[in-house]
């Protein structure tokens, strides 16, 4: 059987989101910030890993978060207006950007309500920028329902309401993971 991992690699190698690679990270990280209770709480995260979160008024009501990095100073701005888990949602796609694409380098990240629900990429030249945003979407989604923890509390009910208010997700979110570790 071929894996989804393969067949993006068939198609296009280039431009592939590599997820197993995403879940591997961030399997890692919970374990080292010994992060194994629900619901996982990405501020505390960010604050072990000395990057600052403010809640901000963005001139563009568009605007969800954003990621800043100079140095070892590491910044994640949030839409104060959004709701909580709406935020969470943002912190843990720009932690993504922080350990997927801020590693190496400064820089920054500007998301908008487009970026925060990428799941795939689109066809075209958009494709290449686009890869990125679907990664610290991936990497949100892994980080906030462990794959692990998902599977056992899934076990124990599968009710979408009850799971997304145990993992402080979207319904949205929960049935894209749920279809996506093939658990329905
Ligand atoms: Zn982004």
């Amino acid at each position: 059987m071929v894996s989804v991992l393969q067949e993006e690699l068939i198609q296009n190698p280039n431009t592939m989101v590599n997820k197993a690679e995403i879940e591997r990270k961030v399997d890692e990280i919970l374990r080292n910030n010994e992060a194994n209770s629900i619901p996982v709480d990405p501020v505390t995260l960010a604050n072990r890993l000395g990057i600052k979160i403010h809640n901000a008024e963005f001139s563009d009501g568009s605007l969800s978060g954003m990621i800043s990095k100079r140095g070892d100073n590491i910044m994640i701005l949030v839409n104060r207006q959004d709701s909580d888990t709406r935020k969470r949602f943002t912190i843990a796609h720009e932690l993504g950007h922080h350990f997927l694409h801020l590693m190496e380098e400064d820089g920054e990240f500007v998301d908008d309500t487009m970026n925060l629900f990428r799941q795939q990429l689109p066809d075209g030249e958009q494709r290449s920028s686009k890869r990125k945003e679907v990664e610290a979407n991936k990497f949100a989604a892994a980080l906030l329902m462990p794959k692990r923890l998902v599977k056992k509390e899934f076990e124990r009910n599968n009710d979408l309401t009850y799971l997304a208010w145990r993992f402080g997700v979207s319904e949205a979110s929960m049935g894209y993971r749920i279809n996506e570790l093939g658990l329905n």
